[in-house]
């Protein structure tokens, strides 16, 4: 069994470092073995290190592992409700905004939120309303007044929607799959494909034609892949080969 998975540019520093740190006496005092897999570049590294982490669920990546609760909010009616990945395919699904490990997280992040915008806690559903009276947050300054009518509902409506565009999650920008090129920096006749559909990973291959063989397995939506992928796919940083 593994104990732990990680990523480097360096090994060997990684390996002293994790050979020094006092609190990792426990783990390296179990462990018999290293190995290592080579990839092409960090994207590469990322992706494999997740995925891993996420099939084998090694003792001490505790922090990374799994999350089944994986939620995100969207707006029914002008309020925010939870969505579920578990039950809401995030991949497809437009207007979900944020993206959190639990429902506790979601509701922290909802309320910093407000509070960032002096949106209304009351309004929002985080808290129950007194009949007539404005918020408590109100009247310490925190809420803009659409509790009370200081401010008309749709203009506190347009405020969250304004908002909550910061935190939109992307919908899946293609077709089917496809195959993101990566190149060694120190090796340029090292390249890889990574394999990615629905933000999920599915595989690495060294050519395109065996790439198209990991495009087969079922993917839904995977957090990690979203989070390491979001950005370098979004700004075009990286090559994208669609292989649908
Ligand atoms: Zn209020």
């Amino acid at each position: 069994m593994p104990l732990y998975i990680g990523k480097s540019v360096n090994l060997r520093s990684r390996v002293l470092a994790h050979l020094r740190a006092a609190d990792e006496a426990r783990m390296m005092g179990q462990t018999r073995r290293i190995s290592h897999v080579r990839t092409a570049g960090d994207i590469g590294a990322q992706l494999l290190e997740a995925q891993l982490i996420k099939q084998q669920q090694p003792l001490f990546n505790q922090r990374l592992r799994r999350n089944r609760q994986l939620c995100a909010w969207q707006l029914a009616d002008g309020v925010p409700r939870l969505a579920y990945a578990n039950t809401v395919d995030f991949a497809v699904t437009p207007q979900l905004y944020g993206l959190y490990a639990s429902r506790h997280a979601a509701l922290e992040g909802l309320m910093a939120l407000a509070d960032q915008h002096g949106l209304c806690h009351g309004v929002l559903g985080l808290e129950k309303m007194p009949a007539g009276k404005p918020c408590f947050r109100h009247m310490v300054k925190l809420c803009a007044g659409a509790c009370c009518g200081r401010e008309p509902l749709d203009a506190h409506a347009d405020r969250l929607g304004l908002a909550l565009e910061s935190l939109q999650v992307a919908c899946w920008p293609y077709p089917g799959a496809v195959a993101l090129r990566e190149t060694c920096p120190l090796d340029a006749a090292f390249h890889q494909f990574h394999v990615v559909r629905n933000w999920c990973y599915l595989g690495s291959a060294p050519t395109l034609a065996q790439a198209r063989r990991l495009d087969q397995v079922v993917a839904a939506f995977d957090a990690d892949g979203y989070k390491i992928l979001c950005k370098p796919l979004l700004q075009g940083s990286v090559r994208v080969m669609p292989l649908g």
